[in-house]
């Protein structure tokens, strides 16, 4: 099936953006100094589906970095790349149950990162970026994104200085990994390549387009661009659904039946596979790092649109 008619996703979004607005819950991440600096009214809201049509309520053209969310897209682009095999084996699929900069996980796994969606696997996994310098690997990777989105992404460099100067945690997990075999680049080199990444501007509705691509086996709807194939969308969006949402991923599948990623700067994005991608910005985090107004807002979207992939009717 396809997205209700038009105007009946627009009431649903015009409802779900309103019921969030009243949820004042959350904190602001500050753990990356600039990023405590969001407004924490700042909410935005808007679908795409995979026919083009974009639907968009609030603050849907304001940019914010996209952090986390970019580890969903560079996994699609290096299975792309590499084939989903290889990644499999040194990166996992597994939900660790642990925070997304847990050193103990990696510990517990004997060096193994568990999956993509948590710092130590999405490092390793911008380590598997094709391209054999670091430059080369960034220039592929904000290519990449941009085709996924529709339009040239750009780095904030504020962001990138900001958390470059605080990254100590991301540098230690990697040279861990790499001291357990389990990263092909170097360490210091691939944590920059991966904080750049973190650090593009996005905004709502790029988030809804690039999640649009996922939803329609790797066509973007806007561009008609076939930026990975319709099996590592596929996978991507299996790797979402158990590790999207770090250690609330269970939770959250189980109230919106539906893969998704958040990041520490409230970006949110999801994927109804075959109808379309949702994008939301609001930047107070519950404590796992979800945005809290973004979960309100989707949990709505999906009962009221029957999005819920476990739904039989
Ligand atoms: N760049 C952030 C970090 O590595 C991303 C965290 C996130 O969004 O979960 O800490």
């Amino acid at each position: 099936g396809t997205l209700p008619h038009r105007s009946q996703v627009d009431t649903a979004l015009d409802e779900a953006y309103r019921r969030a607005l009243s949820h004042h819950e959350g904190t602001v991440a500050d753990y990356i100094p600039v990023l405590g600096a969001a407004d924490p009214e700042a909410f935005g809201l808007c679908i795409a589906d995979v026919s083009g049509d974009v639907h968009e309520v609030g603050d849907t053209r304001t940019a914010f970095s996209i952090q986390s969310i970019s580890k969903a897209f560079v996994y699609a682009l290096v299975c792309e790349g590499i084939g989903h095999r290889e990644v499999r084996e040194l990166v996992g699929v597994d939900n660790t149950g642990l925070p997304f900069n847990s050193v103990m996980a990696i510990e517990l796994a004997g060096g193994h990162p568990r999956n993509p969606m948590v710092n130590a696997g999405a490092i390793a996994t911008t380590a598997l970026m094709p391209g054999a310098t670091p430059e080369r690997k960034w220039q592929l990777v904000i290519e990449g994104l941009s085709r996924f989105a529709g339009r040239q992404l750009e780095l904030d460099d504020e962001v990138y200085r900001s958390e470059s100067d605080t990254n100590d945690r991301n540098r230690a997990i990697a040279r861990l990994l790499y001291s357990y075999g389990r990263m092909r680049a170097d360490p210091v080199e691939t944590v920059d390549v991966y904080t750049k990444q973190c650090s593009l501007l996005v905004d709502a509705r790029d988030l809804a387009v690039m999640g649009a691509t996922l939803a329609d086996g790797g066509v973007n709807p806007l561009t008609g661009d076939q930026v990975v194939s319709p099996e590592v969308s596929r996978d991507t969006l299996a790797v979402l659904a158990s590790a999207g949402l770090y250690e609330h991923s269970g939770e959250w599948l189980y109230e919106i039946g539906l893969p998704g990623k958040s990041g520490v700067a409230g970006g949110l994005v999801t994927v109804a596979p075959g109808k379309g991608g949702l994008g939301a910005w609001a930047p107070p985090l519950d404590g796992a790092g979800n945005s809290v107004r973004g979960q309100i807002a989707t949990a709505h979207l999906s009962r009221t649109l029957g999005l819920n992939i476990f739904a039989s009717a």
